[in-house]
């Protein structure tokens, strides 16, 4: 093992044992397993059985269903046989919170139960609590008491078991010995692995959620490590971002987080968690998995020497220095690609940012403004808006400069070129110069760095790194760390096309190639492209959804470009959602309510706001966010800012304006001024 996987450089899965969910087989090479979670009220048996088949029919393996209390578990059994009655026999799952009771009923009833280590025995009081070690063994003793009889029944009834710990519901215990961390996460889990071995039962999976994807990538990795030291095996994992929210956020965030370990081989089954029907998060599992049937072919990278240069369980990062507005600690840039448009209007930069009102003669640039435009050899013959400058091949830039007409604002225009071309230019740029590296695509060339040297360090070069190597992001995680290695501190920025056909493709490929890359604090900036044989506009349709009408390719390549920014927490351009998936514990309509609060909140930039469907995970799931909105009784909402309640049981009717209240109250409101203009 690597470290924390099979392999840095070469994809492989990464080995675990093998698990049965009923029929179903998981862990052990098995194809990564695909699944979701009803939504309904469990005591709903037609309802849940409906959805459920809906899920089916989508493409779950598994079916997760929430058991709140010994009434919901008991359920359960009702919900099986009509599901088996209907002839569909895929494994249900039980969510347990809190109820180790439910839990054991459950297990006699369903192929799997999920418990979280953070509730199962202990309550969250968000109280910290200095434990001495004889404190901690003794609750190590009484967790052993409560977990052993469900960890038998589940033996005796070939039962499986998911032990998911969330980042946001680590116990009180927990929080006061390792904090808020991706190594408290671990424990949380590995206190009842240990527990679970002791009784010599191992259909087990376990989970590391947050909904923090770079949280959730460290815990990933830092499990693997602590199993593989501690047993010498690894059991096969869940993956899944929690409160990703919804629509191009949601599923951003998860391919992020989930992505970034699949590309690592890391994962035996993946849930992505959107606030949306259930039966739509099965196209975008669907969307990560397919992204690895081929994998091993791909062409060879070299091998790392270990240590890495960087750390992958704490982020930092990468050195660079600063070349114009690129590099250093400034936030990354997003360069739009218009190298495929036929003709650049001021019309055509609307998608990118940049709205241009002919009545007035101004432009309104956007919090979601592009920094470059790439557009090949194309010479744009209007005033460009505010500070957006334009990348052009040598060739045509040398002809800008010639032209030497005020019109086409020659110092908007940057230089481009191809690795090796740039040390035989006879003409650069003297502030900034933007070399393209294909990393590790020609096996015969991957030791030569010649020209990587001639550049190396070059106060005005912007490397621009991309690989059409199958096992692209390892490519480019591998020439970051020749870079690294070769003390070379040129910002970096990544390119990234796609390929693929619908939206959603789109969204997970670029999310999991850029994000992975941004998680490990490598990038100081993107550009996204399609390549030709990808979908255009009128296929970008994902499945079950469509993008309005009016997006154009440009719109959504940008929008994306600030999101996976956005979901890796490098560069904050809007208001943040974390709304949990809902389930049978929902006390409001999760779908409707997230749009409302959307509606009035989308402009303020930087606010975390938490939707949550209840208050008895809520509160702990709710993570970091900034402010909460909390289902705690039928028709009733509370109010939080952090963990703080400040406003309880309101009624529902209201809750949207004294939520905005509290945002005013804490200063954290602005009123929606937009966009911020400038002459043509
Ligand atoms: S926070 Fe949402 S998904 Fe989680 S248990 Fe409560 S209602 Fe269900």
């Amino acid at each position: 093992m690597e470290l924390y996987c099979e392999s840095l450089t070469s994809y492989r899965r990464l080995p675990t044992r093998e698990v049965n969910v009923g029929d179903l087989l998981l862990g052990n090479f098995h194809p990564v397993r695909v699944q979701t979670m009803t939504t309904t009220d469990t005591m709903d048996t037609m309802g849940t059985v409906e959805q459920s088949i809906r899920c089916i029919e989508a493409g779950a393996e598994l079916v997760r269903i929430t058991a709140p209390s010994k009434t919901e578990a008991e359920n359960l059994a009702n919900i099986k046989a009509e599901l088996r009655r209907r002839g569909y026999t895929t494994p249900l799952v039980a969510d347990i919170h809190f109820t180790p009771n439910a839990a054991e009923i459950a297990a006699r009833i369903v192929e799997k139960v999920r418990v979280n280590p953070g509730n199962y025995v202990d309550k969250k009081k968000f109280e910290f609590i200095n434990y001495t070690d004889l404190d901690y063994t003794e609750e190590i003793d009484r967790i052993r008491d409560r977990f052993t009889p469900l960890v038998q029944i589940c033996k005796q009834y070939g039962t499986a078991m998911r032990i998911g710990t969330n980042h946001g519901s680590l116990s009180d215990r927990i929080m006061s010995r390792y904090g808020d961390t991706a190594m408290g996460m671990v424990e949380s889990a590995m206190e009842f692995l240990r527990i679970a071995r002791g009784e010599s039962y191992h259909n087990i999976v376990l989970s590391m959620k947050s909904s923090n994807p770079q949280v959730m990538v460290q815990a990933y990795r830092l499990l693997i490590q602590q199993m593989q030291q501690e047993f010498n095996e690894c059991y096969p994992l869940h993956l899944g971002v929690t409160e990703a929210g919804d629509g191009e956020d949601g599923r951003v965030k998860s391919a992020a987080g989930i992505g970034t370990l699949l590309e690592d081989g890391i994962g035996d089954t993946i849930r992505v968690s959107l606030t949306e029907d259930p039966e739509l998060e099965i196209p975008v599992c669907r969307d990560l998995v397919k992204r690895y049937t081929q994998r091993e072919q791909h062409t060879a990278i070299p091998p790392v020497a270990v240590p890495l240069p960087y750390s992958p369980f704490n982020y930092s990062r990468r050195q660079s220095f600063e070349v114009g507005n690129i590099g250093g600690k400034q936030v990354p840039v997003v360069i739009a690609d218009y190298s495929k448009l036929e003709a650049i209007t001021p019309e055509s930069l609307k998608g990118i940012g940049y709205a241009y009102s002919a009545a007035t003669d101004k432009w309104n640039i956007g919090d979601a403004a592009a920094d470059y435009i790439f557009t090949g050899n194309k010479i744009i013959d209007f005033a460009l808006p505010g500070t957006l400058k334009v990348l052009v091949y040598p060739a045509t830039w040398q002809q800008v400069l010639l032209e030497e007409n005020g019109a086409n604002e020659p110092d908007k225009y940057l230089p481009i070129y191809q690795d090796s071309g740039y040390a035989a230019a006879t003409a650069k740029s003297a502030s900034m110069n933007f070399v393209m590296v294909d990393c590790f695509n020609d096996e015969l060339a991957v030791n030569d760095f010649t020209y990587l040297d001639l550049l190396a360090n070059d106060p005005t070069v912007v490397l621009c790194l991309s690989s059409n190597n199958p096992h692209a992001m390892p490519a480019l995680r591998r020439m970051f760390i020749e870079l690294m290695n070769r003390r070379i501190l040129n910002p970096v920025v990544l390119l990234c096309d796609s390929n693929w056909q619908t939206a959603d493709e789109h969204l997970v490929h670029y999310a999991s190639e850029c994000g992975a890359l941004l998680l490990d604090g490598f990038g100081d900036g993107i550009c996204l492209g399609m390549t030709a044989a990808a979908g255009n506009r009128t296929e970008m349709h994902a499945s079950g959804r469509t993008y309005a009408d009016n997006q154009t390719k440009e719109h959504f390549v940008n929008n994306t470009a600030f999101t996976i920014l956005q979901a890796t927490r490098t560069r904050i351009s809007k208001t943040e959602y974390i709304s949990c998936p809902s389930c049978g514990r929902t006390l409001f309509d999760l779908q409707e309510t997230t749009a409302k609060i959307r509606a009035v909140t989308n402009h303020l930039k930087g606010v975390k706001i938490a939707i949550m469907g209840c208050i008895v995970n809520g509160p702990g799931e709710m993570a970091d966010a900034d402010f909460g909105y909390v289902g705690s009784g039928v028709g009733k909402v509370t109010l939080y800012r952090g963990k703080e309640v400040v406003k309880r049981n309101v009624d529902s009717d209201i809750a949207v304006a004294e939520l905005i209240v509290l945002l005013k109250e804490s200063n954290a409101w602005v009123e929606q001024a937009g966009v911020v203009s400038c002459e043509m």
